[in-house]
């Protein structure tokens, strides 16, 4: 990182790769790799609050309640820039996007780096992120210098990002920590558009584009429980895998039913399901009806399908709310064409 190279690295969201925050043309290099469009920040992540403090010009109560409620953590603050960050890191914005990860070995990088890394995760643009390092290496062998295997993140999507600047406290981008926390942490509401809204409005908050965080294989969202879109997809000849919810016990019970195959391996012909016809390849994956525990293996899934060559993904519609709110962001925008 001191000599300007590229350090793929666990976090405790995704996997970021990292550069030098300071040196414009190793910060250079992240967007090389990635593809990344020059207008999309990236995020800068600090050992400490105190490092954090020296990359902005202001630091407001409100970064201060937040930063000692959910730091290390999952959030990102968006706050006035100091003059020491290059304008590539924050895409010639005044502003900055800070975060002190929670996880180990990225925290022990940033103190032995001593340095301000900045970090976008460690994916070719739009694609995935990766939340293995095996992930990383499919994207980026042979563009990075290295990536630290930590196994697999615990988190599984992108952190919380809210924009301090304004007049009030704002959310850019959905993750686990939701609005009403961040409220609660500041004793003050803190505004945030919904989904729908920032999807579509793609220029609301910079690089949140509307196609992003894609597998390879078409994904579609179903409105309903995804049953006769899939049926479609399989009439057609299509090799589908249609993901659906459920919790822990249903997915036992679901498992002793051969009809609802959960067999991980290969594809299993749907005999009859609901109105599932018997031409139809269909593979049926369960993410568990918990929205902690479905970010965590939310995108590891997707790696896995997109390794199988099949014609689509159907996505059955999330369960509405608050707690689903990041989950079906990153949904929406897989989805996104
Ligand atoms: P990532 O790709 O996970 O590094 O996330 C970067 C995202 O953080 C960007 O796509 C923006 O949505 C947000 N972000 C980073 N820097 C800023 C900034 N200065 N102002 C507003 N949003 C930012
Ligand atoms: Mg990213």
């Amino acid at each position: 990182l001191r000599r300007g190279g590229l350090v793929a690295f666990p976090t405790e969201t995704v996997y970021g790769l990292g550069a030098d925050a300071l040196d414009a043309e190793a910060v250079e290099r992240i967007y090389t790799a990635k593809g990344r469009p020059p207008t999309n920040p990236v995020i800068v992540h600090v050992p400490d609050t105190s490092m954090a403090r020296t990359l902005t010009a202001s630091w407001p109560a409100n970064a201060e309640a937040l930063a000692q409620t959910f730091w290390p953590g999952p959030l990102t603050l968006v706050l006035p820039k100091a003059d020491a960050v290059p304008d590539i890191v924050t895409a010639g914005r005044a502003t900055v996007a800070l975060r002190v990860p929670a996880h180990p070995i990225a925290l022990a990088l940033l103190r032995v780096a001593a340095l301000p890394v900045a970090a976008p995760s460690a994916n070719i643009s739009t694609n995935l992120s990766p939340t293995t390092a095996e992930h990383v290496m499919r994207g980026l062998d042979g563009r990075i210098d290295l990536v630290i295997d930590g196994g697999p993140t615990t988190g599984g999507i992108e952190s919380t990002v809210v924009d301090l600047t304004g007049t009030q406290p704002t959310v850019l981008r959905p993750g686990l920590i939701g609005a009403d926390a961040l409220s609660r942490a500041l004793g003050a509401p803190v505004a945030q558009p919904s989904v729908t809204t920032a999807v579509n409005k793609a220029a609301s908050a910079p690089g949140q584009h509307q196609r992003h965080y894609s597998p390879r294989t078409p994904l579609t969202l179903a409105e309903d429980d995804g049953s006769s879109t899939v049926q479609a997809f399989a009439q057609e000849g299509m090799r589908v895998a249609w993901i659906r919810f459920a919790d822990a016990a249903d997915r036992n019970k679901q498992a002793t039913d051969p009809i609802s195959s959960t067999d991980n391996a290969s594809l299993a012909t749907v005999e009859t399901h609901n109105s599932i016809q018997p031409n139809g390849n269909v593979l049926i994956r369960w993410l568990p009806l918990d929205p902690t525990a479905c970010a965590a293996a939310l995108y590891a899934l997707l790696h896995d399908l997109d390794d199988l060559g099949l014609g689509r993904i159907v996505m059955a519609q999330p369960p509405i709310g608050d707690d689903w709110r990041a989950i079906s962001d990153r949904l929406q925008r897989a989805a996104a064409t």
